[in-house]
């Protein structure tokens, strides 16, 4: 357990950096509010509730002294961390769950792909592995167990419409190219994907070979999803820790999340 006589050297140098701001922390989260965009779904399915939220007092007859709130909203909604158990390829495995996954695996490194010029130039913009390859040749090889996030500058979208850019069709986002998520979990053992829109996918993956790949891989070998995350633009492309605990719901399959990152300046 324990050893008294140890000093926790390195955490009191983790704090003191971030004291003297030579570590900042950026906030990669979305405010939840009325207007946070929820998943539209195809009618015949269940549908995700919005955020929504109630005052129970403010400093008046109902609560003299407290200020305080009801709210609701689906397991995925706003920025949030998405479960194993939450595909039907993750169903069966151990510690899949909000409340079952080790704490341990909520602090780990991240790795930055931008593709906001791709994004805007195409809605339904993919990433391959040729891109990740030829990011690698600048900035290294992804560690394992890295986050691979996608930039995008989605999350930069004034309004829910634009952001969900849906048609006739379905939606309109970028994600990963089908082909490149076996890829990150075999030959880069990443933790997970996240992305800056509102879901992990591109928003025409239900119509891939293999339907919405990021989702069926990633949860089916234990591994995160990390949608609508905001402020990528302010993380360099390796040497990020993000930090990103779910609610720690019984049998949760995902969570509203606060991310929090640490660069170093
Ligand atoms: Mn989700």
């Amino acid at each position: 357990m324990h050893n008294e006589n140890k000093k926790p050297t390195q955490l009191l140098e983790l704090v003191t950096a971030i004291t003297r701001g030579n570590i900042k922390v950026i906030d990669l989260t979305m405010t939840l509010d009325r207007k946070v965009p929820t998943i539209v779904l195809p009618p015949e399915l269940g549908q995700s509730w919005p955020f929504r939220m109630e005052e129970i007092s403010k400093y008046n007859e109902k609560g003299p002294a407290t200020y305080w709130n009801n709210f609701s909203c689906g397991e995925h909604t706003g920025t949030h961390f998405d479960a194993p158990i939450h595909w039907i390829s993750g169903k069966d495995l151990p510690n899949n769950s909000t409340d079952t996954i080790e704490p341990e695996k909520f602090i780990a490194h991240a790795c930055v792909v931008d593709c906001c010029r791709e994004a805007e130039k195409n809605p339904d913009y993919l990433l391959t592995i040729d891109d990740v390859c030829s990011w690698e040749k600048t900035y290294g090889k992804i560690p394992p167990r890295s986050w691979l996030l996608m930039r995008t500058d989605w999350s930069m979208k004034k309004t829910p419409e634009e952001y969900l850019n849906l048609d006739d069709e379905g939606a309109h986002t970028p994600g990963p190219h089908e082909e490149l998520i076996p890829w990150l979990i075999d030959e880069r053992d990443v933790i997970g994907f996240g992305c800056e829109d509102v879901g992990t996918d591109a928003g025409q993956a239900s119509n891939f070979k293999t339907p919405m790949p990021c989702h069926h891989l990633m949860h089916g070998r234990g591994r995160f999803g990390l949608p609508a995350l905001t402020n990528l633009d302010k993380l360099p492309a390796q040497g990020t820790v993000i930090i990103t605990p779910p609610l720690k719901i019984r049998q949760g399959s995902g969570s509203p999340v606060r991310v929090l990152a640490l660069i170093e300046e």
